[in-house]
């Protein structure tokens, strides 16, 4: 194409420029699939966008293409990529319009505005609520306890481990006896008692008309799987093209499949070193078979150069994962030379641990680097938790990725409630949470409620027609009238939202001691919700994509605030900071103590410690508490356990690091090695896991 402005291609590598262009130009008329596997940090999500700016500058039509992420917050990171390259090829002022850009967002967000759009075609209702992990697990709970499992049966799996079966079973599409024989042996007898529960769950979901996580992704399947339904859909988008394939599951396989049974139009990148999501049913075997799924082969192309680390950073992650047991050899090399090794702090405890990141932090950004640029992450929500207090005791700001979510405080749910009964008054567990926040109302008169309106032509009828008991009947009537206002097709949201406010904030001052602070958060919300344009996508997709949690405590910061970004590793994927801290790179946390039952476990926890190394572009930095600290939720009390240095990095590893010891140097503290006594009980943490 000729501009007279710089091609962004050229600042591609001949092996990306061959990605971002397969199937045009010179190779017009190859209509092989296309895989990109290669490395960390070798511009793989770069190549993507390159890729995705070439064929709309080639006319494709944006409309017609899908680009699916691995998070919201990738898809934002995408769609700027490739407006910024769109721009500069087009040479518009950073102002001007871009043209249209493609569906993206996750493969569960893009699955619920296709269902949405066709659901009167496979027999779903349009207006579904969606439940995200909270909600479902309500919800397995409730229906636990109504077919009568969890009283009578004693040492019946918990609420939690009920939907983490079930999730399982139906992302990985085995059969029921195989995940529980693989993943949850302890809970083999309880075979019948789950299908009967999950058959009543799947029930419960109809009646209500709710749809929860695995649902977008099986019941998109599911029409994937029906002939005309997939060519229709298929032949809608020119172009499927797929991020972080390496943890997709199952069902996300049979969807592109599905789609593009000829593998036209469809581009995937991966890594199969990144693999760590198999803990949730993802599987690496659709990277690995990839080339040869669709009716033709694929055209694969491998990138080699990273241009995200130094090179001292990219040896010490290269021998990390060089150690793997199954891995396709990758060559990766980088010319960003430096002097900095990666550093091994070795530190006494978690405190101290919290301290020297804290001090390093402020250190880095005296010397230039914003918070923002420098990460800490580590392997559970939770170990971040000193972390969180020293920041908080030195007022440094920051941003918690992959932990609580602002949606999971009570008060937020409750408002939440409030709007998605009114959105779905078949909603038992929004009803059952709303009808009780009256006074007067307890768990039986909820359910003669929900009951009623469950048996009602007109659910907002019977609502309305409803005797509470006396004790209540005041608080009833002002409910009342709140859902006859809004069911009113007239109200414009976010005025839904101003009168759900107004109605809960004397209920707010009734149940919380602290309702001052948590006001700050609904109108934080409130906030939130003008920004969308109706309350069914606002409750949509803020369930999909729930704001973090910030070291106010109060949603999402503002835009450009300068913060330290605290993540989970799983959270990190895709991502690069100037400097990466490395929390508790110690034997039960990494790998952790929960997953070294196998050695496929084992490894994935490896790949996980190289994902957290390879985020990092100018300073990495493992932090190697020696005493850490156990939360027994189990009820085995907490403690804290003696830890050695992460089994990941050998003895022969210890070259590719500076070795740093706070406050003082022990005498041979880096080669300190694990002792053999058990560091902490396994079985306790493995139950507090689901609860
Ligand atoms: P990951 O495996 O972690 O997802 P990736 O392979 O997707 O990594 P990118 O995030 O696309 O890698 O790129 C890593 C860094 O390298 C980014 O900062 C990107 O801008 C830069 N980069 C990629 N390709 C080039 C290039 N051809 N020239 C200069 N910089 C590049
Ligand atoms: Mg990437």
């Amino acid at each position: 194409m000729d501009t007279p402005y710089p091609d962004p291609l050229a600042s591609l590598n001949p092996q990306q420029r061959e990605a971002a262009t397969h199937g045009t130009g010179d190779t017009a008329g190859d209509t092989r699939p296309l895989l990109v596997i290669a490395g960390a940090g070798s511009g793989k999500t770069n190549t993507l966008a390159h890729r995705v700016a070439t064929l709309i500058r080639q006319g494709a039509d944006p409309q017609r293409m899908m680009l699916l992420t691995f998070s919201r917050r990738a898809a934002q990171e995408m769609e700027r990529r490739v407006g910024g390259v769109l721009q500069q090829a087009l040479g518009l002022p950073g102002t001007q319009a871009l043209p249209n850009l493609p569906w993206s967002g996750t493969f569960h967000a893009l699955g619920a505005r296709l269902l949405r759009e066709y659901a009167p075609r496979i027999g779903l209702e349009e207006n579904f609520t969606i439940h995200d992990r909270g909600d479902a697990e309500d919800l397995m709970g409730l229906v636990r306890h109504e077919i009568g499992f969890s009283d009578q049966k004693k040492r019946f799996p918990l609420k939690g481990t009920c939907l983490g079966i079930y999730s399982r079973v139906l992302n990985t599409r085995d059969p029921l006896a195989l995940v529980l024989q693989s993943v949850y042996p302890w809970c083999t007898q309880w075979e019948d008692e789950l299908k009967k529960l999950f058959g009543a769950y799947v029930e419960a979901k109809q009646q209500q008309n709710v749809l929860d996580y695995d649902d977008l992704l099986g019941f998109w399947a599911d029409m994937m799987a029906e002939p005309t339904l997939a060519q229709e859909v298929g032949a809608r988008f020119d172009h499927v093209l797929v991020d972080e394939y390496q943890d997709t599951n199952r069902l996300q396989a049979e969807i592109l499949l599905g789609m593009k049974p000829s593998g036209q139009g469809v581009t995937v990148v991966g890594d199969d070193a990144q693999s760590i999501y198999s803990f949730r049913g993802a599987t690496v075997r659709n990277i690995l078979d990839f080339p040869h799924r669709f009716a033709q082969p694929a055209r694969v192309v491998t990138l080699e150069r990273n241009y995200r680390s130094t090179q001292p950073i990219l040896e010490a992650s290269n021998a990390v994962i060089a150690a793997a047991r199954e891995r396709h050899a990758k060559n990766l090399f980088t010319d960003k030379a430096s002097s900095q090794r990666a550093q091994l702090v070795l530190v006494p405890d978690e405190a101290q641990q919290a301290r020297w990141v804290a001090d390093q932090v402020l250190r880095q950004r005296e010397a230039g680097a914003a918070l923002k640029a420098q990460a800490v992450l580590f392997r559970a929500s939770h170990h971040s938790a000193p972390l969180e207090l020293e920041l908080a005791r030195r007022n440094i700001p920051f941003v918690k990725f992959g932990g609580l979510k602002f949606l999971e405080a009570s008060h937020i749910k409750d408002l939440m409630a409030v709007l998605r009964f009114a959105q779905n008054p078949r909603s038992r567990m929004a009803g059952f949470r709303v009808a009780q926040l009256v006074p007067g109302i307890g768990a039986a008169t909820a359910t003669r409620l929900l009951d009623a309106m469950g048996e009602a032509g007109d659910p907002q009828q019977a609502l309305q027609s409803f005797e509470p008991p006396a004790a209540a009947r005041e608080g009833w009537t002002e409910l009342a009238s709140l859902y006859a206002k809004l069911d009113d097709a007239e109200l414009a949201w976010p005025a839904d939202m101003e009168l759900a406010k107004a109605w809960y904030l004397p209920v707010l001052e009734r149940l919380h001691d602290d309702a001052q602070v948590r006001k700050l958060d609904l109108e934080q919300l409130v906030r939130l919700a003008a920004g969308y344009g109706s309350r069914e996508r606002f409750l949509t997709e803020l369930t999909l994509d729930p704001p973090e949690v910030t070291s106010d405590q109060s949603g999402p910061p503002l835009r450009d605030e300068d913060y330290l970004i605290l993540s989970t590793i799983h959270s990190a994927k895709g991502q690069e900071w100037k400097a990466v801290h490395v929390l508790n790179v110690v034997d039960g946390c990494i790998p952790s103590d929960m997953a070294t039952g196998t050695t496929e476990e084992i490894e994935e926890e490896r790949r996980l410690l190289y994902v957290a190394m390879t985020r990092a572009k100018e300073q990495l930095h493992l932090l190697v508490p020696q005493r850490f600290y156990v939360s027994q939720q189990s009820g085995g009390g907490d403690r804290h356990v003696y830890a050695g240095r992460s089994r990941f990095i050998t003895e022969a590893m210890t070259k590719h690091f500076e070795p740093v010891a706070w406050p003082h140097a022990p005498a041979g503290s880096l080669a300190a090695t694990p002792s053999t006594a058990p560091v902490m009980q396994v079985r306790d943490r493995a139950r507090a896991a689901w609860r």
